[in-house]
Formats: C-alpha cells, sequence, structure tokens
C-alpha cells in the first residue's frame, strides 16, 4: 500500500478529531480565549470535540472559598458546553494540574466536580503525595511538555504517560526528545495538544487526537487514551502513530 493510500484510510478510520489541550479565560489567566471564541474556532476547523484544560492550581484559582474557586473553575467548562450547542462539537472536561514546590504541569484526562474536588486538596502537597494518596482508576494522569525550559522531569513510575507533542508556537517543547523519552520509558500514553491560548497567532487546532468512536464523557477519552487505539494528526495532513 502506498503511504499516501495508508494515510487516508487511517484518517477515515479515525475519523473524529479532538483537541486535547486548551484553555479559555477567565478561567485560565493567560487565555484570550472566550468558551465562545473557542467554540467558534474549533467549528470552524471542523473538530468534533474539544478538551478544556484550564490551569488548576493555587495561584490561578479566583475566590475566597475552596467551593467559589471550584464553582468559578468549572464555570468556563459549562460556558463552553453552552456555547456549543447548536454547533457540531462536543466539549470535555480536563485539567492541568501543578503541585509545588515546581513548576510542572500535568494533564488530567477523566475529570468531574467530585474528582477537581479530590484534587484540589492535595494542590499544596507534592505530586508524589497526590498520586500516592488519590486512586484515579478513570482518568489519566500525564505530564504535560516535559522538556519546556524550566520543567523538571517527573519520576516516570507515577505517570501514566507524558504530552510528547506540545505544540504551543511560544515554547520549544522539545518534542523530538520527548517522543523518544517516551519510547525509551515504555509509556504506554503519549499524547499531542496544541495548548491554545491566544487569538490570531496560528495557535489552534495544530493538532488533534484521532479516534474511531466518538467519546461521550471525559472517562471515554481517558478510556481511549488506555487502549492505545488512537492516532494523532499534527498541522492538517501529518498523522502520527503514538
Ligand atoms: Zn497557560
Ligand atoms: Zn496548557
Amino acid at each position: 500500500m502506498l503511504p499516501c493510500e495508508l494515510k487516508e484510510r487511517l484518517k477515515k478510520e479515525y475519523c473524529y478529531r479532538i483537541e486535547l489541550h486548551a484553555h479559555t479565560c477567565p478561567a485560565s489567566g493567560c487565555s484570550q480565549i472566550t468558551p465562545k471564541m473557542m467554540v467558534e474556532t474549533y467549528a470552524k476547523k471542523g473538530f468534533d470535540g474539544v478538551v478544556i484544560t484550564n490551569h488548576f492550581f493555587l495561584e490561578n484559582l479566583k475566590g475566597e472559598t475552596k467551593e467559589e474557586r471550584l464553582a468559578k473553575y468549572i464555570s468556563d467548562y459549562e460556558e463552553t458546553v453552552k456555547a456549543a450547542e447548536g454547533y457540531n462539537i462536543k466539549v470535555f472536561l480536563g485539567a492541568e494540574l501543578r503541585f509545588p514546590p515546581n513548576c510542572n504541569d500535568y494533564m488530567l484526562y477523566g475529570a468531574d466536580y467530585d474528582i477537581l474536588s479530590t484534587c484540589y486538596d492535595y494542590l499544596d502537597k507534592e505530586v508524589s503525595t497526590f498520586r500516592k494518596e488519590v486512586k484515579l482508576p478513570d482518568s489519566v494522569f500525564l505530564q504535560a511538555h516535559p522538556f519546556r525550559n524550566g520543567i523538571e522531569l517527573c519520576e516516570p513510575s507515577i505517570l501514566d504517560g507524558i504530552e510528547s507533542f506540545n505544540m504551543h508556537p511560544g515554547h520549544n517543547s522539545r518534542v523530538g526528545i520527548a517522543a523518544r523519552y517516551a519510547k525509551e520509558q515504555n509509556f504506554k500514553i503519549q499524547i499531542a495538544g496544541s495548548d491554545f491560548h491566544h487569538p490570531d497567532q496560528g495557535h489552534e487546532a495544530v493538532s488533534a487526537l484521532r479516534t474511531k468512536v466518538m467519546p461521550k464523557t471525559s472517562f471515554d477519552i481517558a478510556k481511549i487514551l488506555r487502549s492505545g487505539d488512537y492516532i494523532f494528526e499534527i498541522g492538517e495532513n501529518t498523522i502520527l502513530l503514538p
């Protein structure tokens, strides 16, 4: 089979395209993308789904009480779900977590209010404590962009995998080194994400998770990632097999 035929066959087989890494404002202080802009942007690109992975760490969460902070965080996701009514695009809840003492980020898929509430109680503790004490059998927990400047490699045994292909145009995520590291460590899960934050920078929809079946919930995304039955698309035309 010619490579181009194979590519077309894979695209047809893995026909659903989902963004795994996207930030909205105000929940992510660093993003300029409102829930409405998020939906419009990805609908225009023909995506089937977007996971909203806003920053989840103490300095980024706004509000006085835990309940207020969680409510404000979740409300961006809910606004995005509402904005998606009338579009053929599904919005999922994820999160990008951070724990002291460093600036490492971790992607979480398979999230709901109760899980985030549990995560919240560990935001002042180390990631190793969180992973030891909190069992998340229906979620996946991955180190985001592990080879960016300022990031420390996390102990592999407490990870389900890594985000090898972080496509944020404002950072060098050293994706080649990350992909090689993922193979060396034999991580079961590698992901790609656009880390979309800003308009008008060619930042949106740079990568997609392509799946055979359309996930219905955030937990279905975790299940697909665990199954290994997925591929990636980088840009509009490059297929990657994780
Ligand atoms: Zn950010
Ligand atoms: Zn991010």
